[in-house]
């Protein structure tokens, strides 16, 4: 038997308990030879752990950076989905006739021929398609080991509409939202992977998650109050 080579497989099978669900040994980036790799890696430094965000945004030093940023982007737009989920609970046309954060934002929704005013939950919708379509297009993205340069300049348009998605759960479905950061990180994430590439400039990154981590502990003015 010492010639019958032992694989761990890395796979999900159908009928896997959740308990057994990506149960297996982590694996070094350098050893994982596959076109998936850096996905691969990426997705494996989150389970392990999803708050060591610096860990998780840190390239390999032989790594490709735009690859980097778009394996990060089509993970980002991935979990997203899961707030998107969340949302369709409670954000309803109704209620949420636009796509609006603080009052001085009302965001078109770029997914059709003439930009439109979509509800904030079909704007959630389309824009996740949108950027999937966009992210898997033979066109602009026919390979994950190298990508143009251009198709590398639509990720950051890709981020600005997606993060939208962020701001209007943080403004107008607040436990929601804390649910999900607290679950998943993922807004601090998205606005440390913006910010450490220049994907998005720092006036219209107006959710404030990191002044509530940074300003605890820290005993300055007290201006806000309620009664
Ligand atoms: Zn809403
Ligand atoms: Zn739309």
């Amino acid at each position: 038997m010492a010639d019958v080579e032992c694989r761990m497989e890395r796979r999900n099978r159908p009928g896997t308990k959740t308990i057994e669900y990506y149960c297996w040994p982590e694996e070094l980036f350098e050893e994982m030879d596959s076109t998936l790799a850096v996905q691969q890696y990426i997705q494996q430094l989150i389970r392990k752990d999803f708050t060591a965000i610096d860990e998780i945004l840190k390239a390999p030093d032989t790594q490709d950076e735009g690859v980097w940023k778009y394996e990060h982007l089509r993970q980002f737009c991935m979990e997203l989905n899961g707030i998107a989920v969340k949302l369709q609970n409670e954000c309803h046309p109704e209620s949420c006739t636009q796509m609006t954060a603080t009052d001085q934002w009302i965001f078109l929704c770029a997914a059709h021929k003439t930009p439109k005013e979509c509800p904030a939950i079909d704007y959630t919708r389309h824009t996740l398609d949108g950027a999937a379509c966009l992210l898997n297009s033979n066109k602009y993205f026919p390979s994950r080991i190298s990508i143009k340069e251009s198709s590398v300049a639509k990720l950051g348009s890709v981020c600005r509409r997606v993060y939208r998605i962020f701001s209007h759960a943080y403004f107008h479905h607040r436990n929601l939202f804390d649910e999900f950061e607290n679950e998943t990180f993922l807004c601090r994430r998205f606005t440390e992977f913006v910010t450490k590439y220049n994907l998005m400039s720092k006036e219209i990154l107006i959710v404030p998650i990191f002044d509530e981590v940074d300003t605890s502990g820290f005993v300055g003015h007290v201006a806000e109050s309620e009664a």
